[in-house]
């Protein structure tokens, strides 16, 4: 077997993976570059254009995972891309969503490659998609030949699955993206314990040490930070994104609000996808079972459709909670008008519940310390840094810790570290040494390929 990553450098980037087993080519997951911009933002798709892809495993419907499979599909029309029966339902959605951003972005920025696809591409999509029940083996032939996969919830996010690849007796396991504690929407992984060949396992918090609280004492600081901040007459902003994070905050808002910790009457504001990702999350827990969600949650909790803000510099009208994309607080959208309403007013809360890249605007807020701050350089505005600025950990990716006793539950011959920074992926290789001497670790070097 080899393993070729395309990815263009050692980090989290645009997850793509090539594994050439026997006559079988399988790309695990074809996502964009979140750092990149244009074309740059692809795997190396070039390195895969005279081959045949016969499979694309789908791990999950972050654009980091799935936002380049429409130009892998235009080259190869043929690939079938297995994926969940929840990630079958909201792919083509979230890659709609993502032409609407690169086309916002063609102007804003200049980007003359935007959109990388446009909407009629979808169709092909829609077609290539094959959505595999959970835990149910499905075998390919091909001449002779065969593969077997079968896909384990990963926990992640709403549809995200791990995927067994077994092949002549031999093993193959990708992790995708891993959570193993319970979320509010989705349950954690639910992974095979029998031991495994080869291992490509997610680094993402490798160089992040165990936090000491747990989800639900997070969960707890936040609700009652929200109610401080309410009952002193203040706002809270929530940056979060709009597939997966924002409907866990949707259950736990309820929940507060159902405790009486929140008052019943203050309302939530959302915008567009966060709106109608609501009815894609309630479809998917119907007809899968797999996603806790139902569409009633939004009205109970009081959501109203966001539609337009104030000047930069003058605090919100209407005291409430603000759910806006994006997580990161990154420029032009949403969340980022609202920041430039709510900075500059000591009563306010900006509150981060995930991870934020430290070269974005919510990265350079959570890292800088006591920074009194922001532009707005898109606004022609400087805001002062007076509400509070808090992070919250509701990750939706494991700790290394946990990460590592799934792996010495399956005992790998040899482990693929993907999906991390450089010192994420160190901690593993050194852990790996250390506890598993036997494993062989491969760090990949982009574009080459290894012979595991
Ligand atoms: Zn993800
Ligand atoms: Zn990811």
């Amino acid at each position: 077997m080899h393993i070729t990553d395309l990815n263009c450098a050692k980090d989290i980037g645009a997850n793509c993976l090539l594994a050439e087993i026997g006559p079988f080519r399988i790309l695990f997951d074809c996502g964009l570059h979140p750092k990149k911009w244009g074309r740059d933002a692809l795997p190396q798709l070039n390195l895969v254009r005279d081959l045949s892809i016969d499979f694309v495993i789908l791990s999950h419907c972050h654009l980091d995972h799935v936002g380049a499979l429409p130009v892998l599909l235009r080259e190869h029309p043929q690939t079938r891309v297995l994926c969940s029966p929840a990630s079958r339902i909201v792919a083509t959605r979230i890659l709609r969503n993502c032409i609407g951003v690169m086309l916002r972005q063609r102007d804003e920025k200049h980007i003359n490659e935007y959109p990388l696809y446009t909407y009629s591409e979808l169709d092909r999509v829609d077609a290539a998609l094959t959505a595999l029940p959970l835990g149910v083996p499905k075998t390919f032939h091909e001449n002779d030949d065969e593969i077997t996969f079968t896909l384990y919830p990963s926990g992640h996010v709403a549809g995200a699955v791990g995927c067994m690849v077994e092949y002549r007796h031999r093993k193959i396991f990708f992790t995708g993206d891993v959570c193993f504690h319970d979320q509010e929407t989705v349950e954690g992984a639910d992974f095979p314990a029998e031991k495994i060949d080869t291992l490509i396992l997610e680094t993402t918090r490798g160089a992040t040490e165990a936090e000491d609280a747990t989800r639900d004492e997070e969960v707890e600081r936040l609700v009652s930070d929200v109610a401080g901040t309410l009952s002193g007459g203040g706002s809270v902003l929530v940056p979060a994104f709009a597939f997966g994070r924002m409907q866990e905050l949707v259950h736990i808002f309820n929940q507060a609000k159902n405790d009486g910790r929140i008052p019943k009457e203050i309302p939530v504001f959302c915008t567009g996808l966060g709106l109608d990702l609501a009815d894609y999350f309630d479809t998917m827990s119907r007809k899968t079972g797999d996603v806790k969600f139902h569409r009633s949650l939004m009205k109970d909790l009081g959501v109203q459709a966001l539609r337009t803000w104030e000047e930069p510099g003058t605090d919100v009208p209407v005291q409430g909670i603000y759910l806006l994309s994006s997580g990161m607080l990154v420029e032009h959208t949403p969340a980022w008008h609202i920041a430039a309403n709510m900075l500059g007013h000591a009563h306010n809360l900006v509150a981060f519940v995930g991870y934020c890249d430290p070269d974005t605007p919510g990265g350079r807020l959570l890292t800088r310390t006591n920074i009194d701050e922001l532009r707005f350089a898109d606004l022609n505005f400087i805001s002062r840094v007076l509400a509070t600025v808090s992070k919250y950990d509701l990750s939706g990716h494991t700790t290394r810790e946990r990460m590592m006793e799934f792996v010495y539950s399956v005992e790998p011959r040899v482990a693929v570290l993907t999906h991390g920074d450089p010192e994420a992926r160190e901690w593993f290789e050194e852990e790996f040494a250390i506890e598993l001497p036997k494993t062989k670790t491969v760090n990949l070097e982009p574009g080459v390929p290894e012979e595991i």
